[in-house]
């Protein structure tokens, strides 16, 4: 076994191939300004990727048509760097918002329309239920309206048929519901409770705002859904070196959006530290592949469930980027599964960039599905967790949201854990 890499004189000569690279014409600074002119070149790059994705394209939810002008983008900005690119197609489902309606008498109530719902459009009573045991235990609801209170509105569901992981509870109330065949579904809840093709039942979540106002309403319910699920066409982003040596790094970070929301935070910023490491590495032999998903926030997982069902190699870690570049937040770097040696290694190119912290972990993305293979993953995105989560998948996960600066530090982290993979992961 060899020493493993750690210490900070070995990436003396990769911090100045780096600087090297970033004399290459399209990091010019515009001002000539020599107080770490790189340093606000890359910045300004990523910054020119995020105003694109986030304000010119928007909203990116797979198999949309901002999803696939997204793509697009990111094959012309990998293949400019100099990457070999491949943009598989998969079919898809996705869906063009309607009417989400609710009212009790005449007053409406604030309402989140749930992607993918059944229309429905009626006046039907309703019946609330606050158990599994109480919804299996009522039989048929058919021409009712059922309303889940108290635990059954606690998280939104995961889809019957997501393929990474499924909650036993929630299945159960989803087949009750089924089962039970009522003409609509309500849940209370911040943000849409079901987004899932698979559940048959006409759905809507209530915000919690309009709670009181439910739950006192006796009687009636008004229901109004409109929106059109559409088949539809996606691609994954994969980018390699002309030569790929093994094992290999995947660099991981999801390029759709939920519905309705301008995605910065969740996840362009994830795609932008990509784009920067894609910029500062060789694209010649890193050993590295790109993998930009598309289907991390889709029902389906579409452009997961066809790059795992692939040949995925000799696979050494997973770096996966998600949700990075809150601003007044720092980059959390999460340790995940078995690679004791590495992970040290990793540790101190760490230490060698202060906006990035050993994070908590987490296992809400893509990095999951790789642990789940045995594979060890890094896994970055802004920590702590806070108020910075409730701002995603809404229309205020805005530019003015991100910290440019620690998107471009989150890059340059990234790069380098690849650069020192090519001497010290031999031994790990
Ligand atoms: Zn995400």
């Amino acid at each position: 076994m060899r020493p493993v890499a750690t210490s900070a004189s070995l990436f003396a000569d990769v911090a100045k191939e780096n600087a090297a690279r970033y004399d290459h014409p399209r990091y010019v600074t515009r001002n000539g300004d020599d107080e770490m002119p790189h340093t606000l070149a890359l910045t300004e790059t990523l910054r020119q990727h995020l105003t694109t994705l986030v304000e010119q394209i928007g909203p990116r939810p797979t198999g949309s048509s901002g999803n696939q002008r997204a793509g697009q983008y990111l094959k012309e900005r990998f293949a400019e760097y100099g990457w070999l690119v491949e943009t598989p197609p998969f079919d898809c489902l996705t869906w063009e918002p309607g009417i989400a309606s609710l009212r009790c008498d005449t007053a409406a109530l604030h309402t989140h329309a749930n992607p993918f719902s059944p229309p429905v459009e009626g006046t039907f009573p309703a019946f609330a239920f606050d158990s599994p045991e109480a919804l299996e235990a009522a039989g048929s609801q058919k021409g009712r309206i059922v309303v889940l209170t108290g635990a059954l509105s606690g998280d939104p569901f995961i889809p019957l048929n997501f393929p990474f992981v499924s909650f036993e509870e929630q299945q159960r109330v989803m087949k009750a519901l089924i089962a039970a065949e009522p003409a609509a579904v309500i849940g209370i809840h911040p943000k849409p409770l079901f987004c899932d093709a698979d559940f048959p039942i006409p759905s809507l979540t209530v915000d919690p705002s309009g709670a009181e106002l439910l739950r006192t309403c006796r009687g009636e319910l008004t229901i109004a859904i409109g929106g059109k699920t559409i088949r539809s066409i996606g691609r994954n982003v994969i980018a390699r070196p002309r030569r790929l040596p093994s094992p290999k790094i995947i660099l991981t970070a999801h390029y759709d959006t939920w519905f309705g929301t301008p995605g910065a935070v969740d996840n362009a910023a994830g795609v932008a530290v990509l784009l920067g490491a894609a910029a500062l590495l060789d694209s010649a032999e890193s050993p590295v592949e790109f993998v930009v998903f598309n289907g991390e926030d889709h029902y389906a997982s579409p452009g997961e469930v066809q790059y795992f069902t692939g040949d995925l190699g000799q696979i050494a870690l997973n770096v996966n980027v998600d949700g990075v570049g809150a601003q007044e937040h720092l980059t959390g770097a999460a340790y995940l599964g078995e690679a004791p040696a590495l992970f040290k290694s990793i540790r101190a190119i760490q230490a060698d960039f202060p906006s990035v912290v050993e994070g908590e972990p987490w296992y809400q993305s893509d990095h999951t599905a790789f642990l789940q293979r045995g594979i060890p993953a890094l896994a970055l995105t802004s920590t702590p967790f806070d108020a910075w989560l409730e701002r995603t998948h809404t229309a205020a996960d805005t530019l003015e949201g991100l910290d440019f600066e620690r998107i471009a530090e989150a890059a340059r982290f990234v790069a380098r854990v690849v650069e020192d993979s090519l001497r010290g992961s031999a031994s790990d």
